[in-house]
């Protein structure tokens, strides 16, 4: 069993290369910590036209479009509390500083309700809850489909064969060995993340019945959802600039 190593090895490369064509979830999203959560955002606004003009991970991506320069920042996905007005100012500041013509946050667990003033106010600072940031996911994935053949080596002699990916079937190495499929494409897209090689531990939350002010703030956020679910479908999606 010598090519145990070279069969993890290429497996692992694999799986990567495959879960590429996975659209994330946004709860898998909430699993990464911040750098891989914010390559995710990068690889998409690529793949939605825009150039990174920074490290893929960095804590400021900026980017262009068509010539225009963008800043994007991403609030930390294990931290529930919703991004208020001191983040957006300081997204501001780095819009300045970086002389780019504006900026995007993203925040998987959404704003606070002091922000809807300053994002009427503000519309070169896009705010982009969970929700916009997973139909702008689905929006650059689209077209993309999974490739239909991987590579898996035969753990008895070292060759390499291909699997088709959507048949788990077995397949003869050239030394006859039958070498069983080393990927099951369903857990590749149920996977929480592959990047994500440590996944934050989230306290379970406590049951407990909702305080009136919880109920006051929950229909508050969706009343505030249903606004800015209408203004998107009157303004341009998110990352979309420049066209
Ligand atoms: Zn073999």
């Amino acid at each position: 069993m010598q090519f145990t190593a070279a069969f993890h090895e290429m497996r692992s490369k694999e799986i990567a290369r495959l879960t590429a064509y996975v659209t994330p979830s946004l709860e898998g999203l909430m699993t990464l910590t911040p750098a891989p959560l914010r390559t995710q955002i990068a690889l998409m606004m690529e793949r939605l036209g825009h150039t990174p003009h920074s490290d893929l991970g960095a804590s400021e991506l900026v980017t262009t479009k068509d010539g225009r320069k963008f800043v994007t920042q991403c609030a930390a996905p294990a931290n529930p509390a919703p991004i208020g007005l001191r983040e957006l100012r300081r997204l501001h500041e780095a819009v300045m500083r970086h002389n780019a013509e504006g900026g995007f946050f993203i925040s998987l667990h959404g704003f606070t309700r002091d922000t809807e003033e300053f994002e009427r106010r503000m519309p070169s600072i896009r705010l982009v809850d969970g929700e916009q940031l997973m139909d702008s996911m689905r929006r650059s994935m689209k077209g993309m489909t999974m490739p239909p053949t991987y590579k898996t080596v035969c753990q008895q002699c070292g060759v390499i064969v291909e699997h088709r990916t959507h048949k788990g079937e077995a397949v003869p190495c050239r030394s006859g060995h039958m070498v069983g499929p080393s990927i099951d494409p369903t857990t590749l897209i149920r996977r929480k993340f592959p990047l994500s090689s440590q996944p934050v531990q989230t306290a379970k939350p406590e049951i407990r019945p909702l305080t009136r002010r919880e109920i006051r703030a929950h229909n508050h956020n969706v009343r505030a959802r249903m606004i800015r679910q209408a203004r998107r479908h009157a303004a341009q999606a998110p990352f979309d600039q420049g066209n």
